[in-house]
C-alpha cells in the first residue's frame, strides 16, 4: 500500500527566489520547498548566504555557528534562519563571508570566481555539518536530500563518503536535479584535494573527467536518484549530442533517472490578474487580449492594427536557436506580419535584429536588454511565440506563452517537446493541441512551421481553440511538487547502495 505519511526533505540548492536567482534554479528552489510543504511535508532549505542578500528585509535571525571541517583546516560557518514567504519552509543560509560576501554568486565580468572549489566544497561540507546539528539539537533528520546541479552536489558525494558511517544518516537518501547539463562544475586535477575527499574518489568511476575534477559527476555517481528538468531531455541527456561528454554516466544510471517538467508561478503570470498588463483577460473572455495587442505596437512603434504578430523573448545565443529567427526574418518581412523582438546577447545577433528594425520600422520592434515588464506585455499582445531551441532543458517562456494564449512554436527538443502539444489537423480536432512543434533545427524547418501556423491563424475558430487550450493547461508547480513527492517515497523506501 503507498504510504502517505508526511515526509522530511531537505533541499540544498545555491540559489532560490526571493533570496538569490541568476536563472531558472533560483526559480525551482524557491518554488518547489514551498509546494512539496503545501502537500504537507516538512521541508527545510539550505543556501549559502551571499552579501547581497538583504537580512533584515528577508527576516534572517542567527540560529548558530558551525566549526566545519575542510582541506584548509577548521572554518566557522555562521548559520541564518528565515523563511521561503507564504509558507512554512524554513530556510537555512550558510555564512562566512570571505567566502559569499560578494557582488556576485559565481564569478563577475565573465570569470568564475577562482576559489569556487573551496566556496561550494564549503557550502556543501557545512550543509552536513548542519544536519549533523540538527539531529543533534532537534532529532530532525530528513528522509531525503534533494541536492541542485554542480553547486550542491558535493553533498551528495559527503554523504556517500565522509559521512557514510554516520549513525544519523543511516537511513537518508539522496536526489540530485540537474538543471542544465552544460554546467558542471570543472576544476583542474590537482585542486582536487581542496574538496577534502580523498584520491580513491578520483578515478574515471568517480569524479574524474578527461583529468579534471567534475562535482555534477560525482553527485551523478553517488546520489540514489537523479532527475532533470523534463522527460525528454533526461533522455536527450544519455545521448552523445546533448550529454555533454556525461551521457556514458548517465546511461549508466538510466534506471535511477527521470525528468520532471518545472511548473512556473501562476500568480505573477496569470493574464487574469497581471499588474504589467493595460487590460486583463482569460479563456473564457478574450477580449482584453486584443487591447493589450494594441498597447504592444504602441509601446514598439509599430502599425496599430489587425496582424499577425510573432515574439521572441530571450537570451540571443545559438542555445536558442536565435541564428534561425535571424535567418527568416527576410522571409518574414514579405509577409503581411509583425514582429517583436526582446532579449539580450551575441553581439552579432543583436546588430542583426536593430538592422532589420532601421530597414523594416513597419514590421518589426526590437528592444536590446532585460526588461521584465515588455516582457509581460509581450507575453500578453503577442499571437505567436518563437522558440527554436537547438537544447532546452525544460524552458519557462513557452509555458509563460501557453497561460497568455500566445501560440508557441518550438523546436521538438528537451521540455517544449514535453510541454507544447504540436498541431496537427487531428490534435486540433480533439481540442489537444496547444502550439507547432518542428524537427530540423533548419531556417527551413522554422519557416514552414511559422507558415503553417499563420494559415491556421486565418482561422479564428480554430485558432481560438488553440489559444484556448494552451491557456487550460496545467503548468502550475502543484502538478510537478506530485511527481517530486512520488520520487522522495521511492528514495525513501530503498536500500543504502553499497557504492557509486
Ligand atoms: P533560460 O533560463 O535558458 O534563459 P527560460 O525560457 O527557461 O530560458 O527562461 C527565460 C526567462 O527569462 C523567462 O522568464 C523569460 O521571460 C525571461 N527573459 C529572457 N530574456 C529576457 C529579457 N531580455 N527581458 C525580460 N525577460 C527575459
Amino acid at each position: 500500500m503507498p504510504s502517505t505519511s508526511p515526509l522530511k526533505i531537505l533541499f540544498v540548492s545555491s540559489e532560490a527566489v526571493p533570496f538569490a536567482k541568476t536563472g531558472g534554479l533560483g526559480d525551482v528552489a524557491g518554488a518547489l520547498p514551498r509546494e512539496v510543504g503545501r502537500l504537507g511535508h516538512a521541508v527545510r532549505l539550505v543556501i549559502p548566504r551571499y552579501g547581497t542578500i538583504d537580512g533584515t528585509a528577508h527576516g534572517l535571525k542567527e540560529w548558530g555557528r558551525l566549526a566545519v571541517p575542510t582541506a584548509a583546516g577548521v572554518i566557522s560557518a555562521v548559520v541564518e534562519e528565515g523563511r521561503l514567504p507564504e509558507s512554512d519552509v524554513q530556510v537555512f543560509t550558510i555564512g562566512h563571508d570571505p567566502f559569499f560576501a560578494r557582488q556576485e554568486f559565481y564569478g563577475e565580468a565573465g570569470a568564475d570566481y577562482p576559489d569556487n572549489l573551496e566556496r561550494f566544497s564549503f557550502f556543501c561540507r557545512a550543509t552536513m555539518e548542519l544536519l549533523l546539528a540538527f539531529a543533534k539539537v532537534s532529532s530532525w533528520t530528513p528522509d531525503v536530500l534533494h541536492a541542485h546541479d554542480w553547486q550542491a552536489a558535493l553533498s551528495v558525494v559527503y554523504l556517500r563518503s565522509l559521512y557514510a558511517k554516520r549513525p544519523e544518516f543511516t537511513k537518508l537518501r539522496s536526489i540530485l536535479t540537474v538543471h542544465n547539463l552544460g554546467f558542471q562544475g570543472l576544476f583542474p586535477a590537482a585542486a582536487f584535494p581542496k574538496t577534502g575527499l580523498g584520491p580513491e574518489l578520483f578515478t574515471p568511476k568517480t569524479l574524474e573527467f578527461f583529468g579534471q575534477a567534475n562535482l555534477l559527476k560525482g553527485g551523478l555517481v553517488f546520489a540514489d536518484l537523479l532527475t532533470t528538468v523534463s522527460p525528454t531531455y533526461s533522455r536527450e541527456i544519455q545521448t552523445p549530442e546533448l550529454g555533454f561528454g556525461l551521457d556514458g554516466v548517465l546511461q549508466e544510471r538510466k534506471d535511477s533517472l527521470s525528468g520532471v517538467v518545472n511548473g512556473i508561478d501562476t500568480e505573477v503570470w496569470n493574464p487574469a490578474t497581471d499588474s504589467l498588463l493595460p487590460e486583463h483577460y482569460s479563456s473564457s473572455d478574450l477580449a482584453g487580449k486584443r487591447r493589450c495587442k494594441e498597447a504592444l505596437q504602441r509601446e514598439l512603434s509599430l502599425p496599430v492594427r489587425e496582424v499577425p504578430l510573432l515574439a521572441v523573448i530571450s537570451r540571443f545565443t545559438s542555445q536558442k536557436g536565435l541564428d534561425l529567427v535571424a535567418a527568416v526574418l527576410p522571409e518574414l518581412m514579405r509577409l503581411d506580419v509583425q514582429v517583436a523582438l526582446l532579449g539580450t546577447g551575441d553581439p552579432p545577433l543583436e546588430l542583426q535584429f536593430q538592422s532589420f528594425r532601421m530597414r523594416h520600422p513597419d514590421k518589426i520592434g526590437v528592444r536590446i536588454g532585460f526588461d521584465d515588464a515588455l516582457a509581460h506585455a509581450i507575453e500578453a499582445g503577442a499571437d505567436l511565440f518563437l522558440m527554436p531551441s537547438r537544447y532546452e532543458p525544460c524552458g519557462l517562456s513557452q509555458l509563460y506563452s501557453l497561460r497568455y494564449g500566445t501560440v508557441p512554436i518550438v523546436r521538438k527538443t528537451g521540455g517544449l517537446a514535453d510541454t507544447v502539444v504540436a498541431y496537427t489537423p487531428r490534435t486540433a480536432a480533439n481540442g489537444l493541441a496547444t502550439g507547432f512543434a518542428f524537427n530540423e533545427a533548419t531556417p527551413e524547418a522554422l519557416l514552414t512551421t511559422i507558415l503553417l501556423a499563420l494559415r491556421v491563424y486565418a482561422d479564428r475558430t480554430e485558432w481560438t481553440g488553440l489559444m484556448k487550450a494552451g491557456m487550460e493547461t496545467d503548468v502550475s508547480w502543484a502538478r510537478s511538487a506530485e511527481a517530486y513527492v512520488a520520487l522522495y517515497r521511492r528514495t525513501a523506501e530503498m536500500p543504502k547502495r553499497s557504492k557509486g
